[in-house]
């Protein structure tokens, strides 16, 4: 089955399609969503180009610079390192915006 064909039947299983029918249709559909935020590329913190990758749990790598540091297990930022980031370059002045 192509997963191109059968859009008309409301096909949504992409990256989960290697599970077939098994493990219940939400927790695949979970699966689709953190996949397709975790495979794709993202933007470098050192050199700003779109070309961070995923090597293994919470490594990221730049492929253009080689820049490799720790982040989320799926997503490179995590909300709660914006907020650490935030704290980190302001520290204990609130600026008033
Ligand atoms: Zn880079």
């Amino acid at each position: 089955m192509s997963s191109t064909r059968g859009k008309a039947k409301g096909r949504i299983s992409g990256s989960a399609g290697r599970f077939g029918c098994r493990y219940g249709r939400f927790i695949r559909k979970r699966v689709v969503e953190v996949e397709k935020i975790s495979r794709a590329a993202h933007r470098c913190p050192q050199c700003d180009v779109i070309a961070v990758r995923r090597q293994g749990t919470g490594i990221w790598t730049c492929r253009k610079c080689g820049y490799t540091f720790a982040g989320g297990a799926y997503v490179p930022q995590t909300p709660n390192y914006r907020i650490a980031l935030r704290s980190l370059e302001q520290p204990g002045a609130r600026r008033v915006e």
